[in-house]
């Protein structure tokens, strides 16, 4: 299974950032052995194609419908045609701030594999449900409701990011993401079968340059999402570096 280190820029980014995805071009062309993917704001995603080399250029968010009368959204077939690889469906920002349920992140992330799209599902619990003793639980269900019945090894990710790690420097401890990990590949498995084995788990919280290499040598962790550390090449890069280390 090949690591995917995946960006995501969030609401963050202007022209000038594109600086930035050309050294991460660059590394990425250096470690042919492992993915790369960035999710820049919509307005940069087709400009950020021209720049990205081996690096898959995504959305961070799209529809659940492929056209009509929705102002403001972007729909799957639309990132296609910009040359979008993956989206990102469900993060905890768009169901915090938005109120995004898990039958509409399923319905997202099936447009999006429906249109070609890899979607990167994202689950994970809130602090009160890990101080409750309810974070897998909480996981489970949200990995249960969140699933499209369309999902294959090859259109499907998933990135487990508890919402508490998110831009707060603090992470879960190495065998509390390793038993989580453990915990979605099981039932990956009994909702998906073989092609459950073969789905991308990705973790994602506050991983930066000093913690990238722990994380990733954990038990079915195969790949990270990254929020702030991938706003910049400096950060970024190191982390692409400790995953192509691991992959050899
Ligand atoms: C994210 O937003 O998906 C994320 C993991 O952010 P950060 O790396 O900043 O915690």
């Amino acid at each position: 299974m090949r690591t995917l280190i995946a960006g995501n820029w969030k609401m963050n980014g202007s022209r000038a950032m594109l600086a930035e995805l050309d050294r991460i071009a660059e590394a990425a062309a250096g470690t042919p052995a492992i993915d790369v993917a960035i999710a820049p704001p919509f307005t940069l995603l087709g400009e950020a194609v021209g720049h990205a080399g081996p690096v898959a250029i995504g959305g961070q968010d799209c529809h659940q419908v492929a056209q009509g009368a929705h102002t403001g959204c972007i729909a799957a077939p639309m990132l296609v045609e910009m040359g979008a690889r993956f989206v990102i469906c469900g993060h905890s920002e768009r169901r915090a701030e938005f109120g995004e349920i898990d039958s509409l992140v399923r319905a997202k992330a099936e447009a999006a594999q429906t249109s070609g799209l890899l979607a990167i599902v994202c689950i994970g619990e809130d602090e009160p449900g890990r101080d409750r003793g309810q974070a897998a639980m909480a996981v489970t269900a949200e990995l249960e409701g969140s699933v499209p019945p369309t999902s294959t090894a090859a259109n499907l990710v998933i990135s487990y990011e508890p919402a508490w790690a998110i831009g707060t420097g603090r992470t879960p401890t190495m065998a509390e993401i390793a038993e989580m990990h453990g915990l979605i590949r099981a039932r990956l498995i009994q909702l998906l079968g073989e092609q459950g084995r073969g789905v991308r788990i990705l973790y994602g919280g506050s991983v930066t340059p000093d913690n990238a290499a722990a994380i990733l040598a954990c038990a079915e962790v195969n790949g990270a999402l990254i929020g702030g550390a991938s706003l910049s090449a400096d950060r970024f890069v190191p982390i692409v570096r400790a995953a192509a280390n691991l992959a050899r």
